[in-house]
């Protein structure tokens, strides 16, 4: 349903909305916003739950000239305005400030490039004129740090490589990624399999062609464990076949899903190049898992963690996720310091997100009220670094309970290059399956991108037709 907002002396729509959207995620029904902008200032009227707000913002003077960046400075000014108001109406700050953005960590590391700042400095910038809280000011800033140093890594050419394996044992219940569960769609798998090696095939020599060096390999999905053994074999085998893997790119797959981790596939995971693995609870509590539809237990957890210890020693990743139903900041605790003790490199905190494509929204809107996701949160930030991780990267998404967001820490040099390069933007990803997003990084900053289908049984017969954009975006063909 569209929101009710309504524009006054300027048509930027689209920041209105986002703001809205990012501060008062239940705006709706009778609730209504008027944006303008009038002499020099934005002003935001804001009717929400039976009560009226308002929220101004200076514009600065002069405003500039150019038309791009006199455009930004005009968003900026809505967005704020809008802040205030929702800040007003819902009587404290949330906690990312007036920052709406997916990649907060993008804004900190520009100031820190271009006004040429320190972490701790750039944290207390985002305080002054974000009005982010001290907590996530500094979470921004640390992420943004790790992304700098990340960069300095990597040198033109250099690109990200995702394999997509949209395939799990049973659909979790918040889950909005493109994913079938493998007992609806066993028929779909051999097919995509023998579709994704023709696609490895086709883009392998594409990088040849384009002279571009894989510098970190990620299979995701979905779990790309689902797959038989031989299947694994067969797919690895034919990404190497297809790409040059010789300087020994960082190399990670996800077995997100416990059930799905054998002592075969873990061999098949290391003889072929993986170096590092992915096995995600969400929660150490058996109550949450059910409530969630995992359909596996917090013992089959443990099991598959000393699994994967033998064959990956500690370079494991472990997510959890914050604000699950059925789940208390206690549980939440409990479970987060079962998996430190079982000491992964990397843990990822996730804050539970209600996203179109979730089977049960209903489901998200049970989960915890943001009170108690932010005390969880408070919670990992103060356990992990005790624990000796650092924050290295960070996203936040539409719809996050709370409007908190999702961090990934690791111990001292564990960081994995994959996330921090694809979330900072930091070089270009090719993505191979369905679903997956190529983005070609210019000079400059500019991102050029292809998808290709998103469902597996279109993605199927649609390769010569992603092959074709790819090459476009890469070596400027058709
Ligand atoms: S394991 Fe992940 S991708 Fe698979 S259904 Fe659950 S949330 Fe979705």
């Amino acid at each position: 349903m569209a929101l009710d907002i309504e524009l006054r002396g300027h048509e930027l729509r689209y920041a209105a909305e986002q703001a809205v959207m990012a501060f008062l995620p239940e705006f709706g029904g009778e609730d209504r916003l008027v944006s303008s902008l009038a002499g020099d200032r934005a002003l935001a009227s804001l009717r929400y739950q039976g009560g009226e707000y308002e929220g101004e913002a200076p514009l600065p003077e002069p405003l500039p000239a150019e038309a791009l960046l006199r455009k930004r400075v005009l968003q900026r000014a809505v967005k704020e305005s809008v802040f205030r108001a929702a800040a007003a109406a819902l009587g404290s700050v949330p906690p990312w400030g007036s920052l709406t953005g997916v990649r907060p960590g993008k804004l900190a590391a520009r100031h820190m490039e271009t006004a040429g700042r320190d972490a701790e400095e750039t944290a207390a910038w985002l305080e002054r004129e974000y009005s982010l809280s001290h907590r996530r000011a500094q979470l921004c800033a640390q992420a943004a740090l790790a992304g700098l140093r990340a960069k300095e890594h990597l040198a033109p050419g250099d690109i990200i490589l995702y394999v997509g394996i949209p395939f799990c044992p049973t659909r979790c219940a918040y889950c909005s990624f493109v994913s079938h569960s493998v007992e609806k769609s066993l028929k779909l798998v051999e097919p995509y399999v023998e579709a994704l090696c023709g696609e490895m095939a086709s883009t392998g020599r594409l990088v040849r062609e384009a002279g571009l060096r894989v510098r970190a390999v990620y299979w995701g999905g979905g779990t790309p464990t689902t797959l038989t053994a031989e299947q694994l074999r067969r797919t690895m085998d034919a990404l190497a076949e297809a790409f040059e893997l010789s300087g020994n790119p960082e190399y990670t797959v996800e077995a997100g899903r416990p059930d799905t981790v054998t002592r075969e596939k873990l061999e098949v995971l290391r003889e072929r190049g993986a170096g590092r693995i992915s096995i995600n609870p969400q929660s150490m509590d058996d109550r949450v898992l059910a409530a969630i539809g995992r359909r596996h237990t917090a013992e089959d957890v443990r099991r598959a963690y000393a699994l994967a210890g033998e064959h990956f020693g500690g370079q494991v990743n472990m997510d959890l996720i914050a604000g699950l139903p059925e789940d208390s900041p206690a549980g939440f605790r409990a479970g987060l310091e079962e998996v430190l003790a079982l000491g992964p490199a990397n843990v990822t905190v996730h804050t539970l997100t209600r996203k179109r494509g979730a089977d049960m929204n209903a489901l998200a809107l049970r989960g915890l009220p943001g009170e108690a996701v932010g005390e969880m949160l408070d919670c990992a930030m103060e356990l992990l670094p005790a624990a000796g991780y650092g924050p290295y990267y960070l996203y936040r998404q539409k719809f996050s309970a709370g409007g908190f967001e999702n961090v990934g820490w690791a111990r001292e040099g564990t960081a994995c290059l994959y996330n921090v390069a694809m979330m900072e933007e930091l070089c270009s990803v090719l993505s191979l399956g369905a679903g997956g997003a190529t983005k070609r990084l210019l000079p400059g900053g500019k991102i050029l991108r292809c998808f290709n289908k998103k469902y597996p049984y279109e993605y199927i017969g649609s390769l010569p037709a992603a092959e074709a954009e790819k090459r476009a975006l890469f070596l400027g063909e058709g």
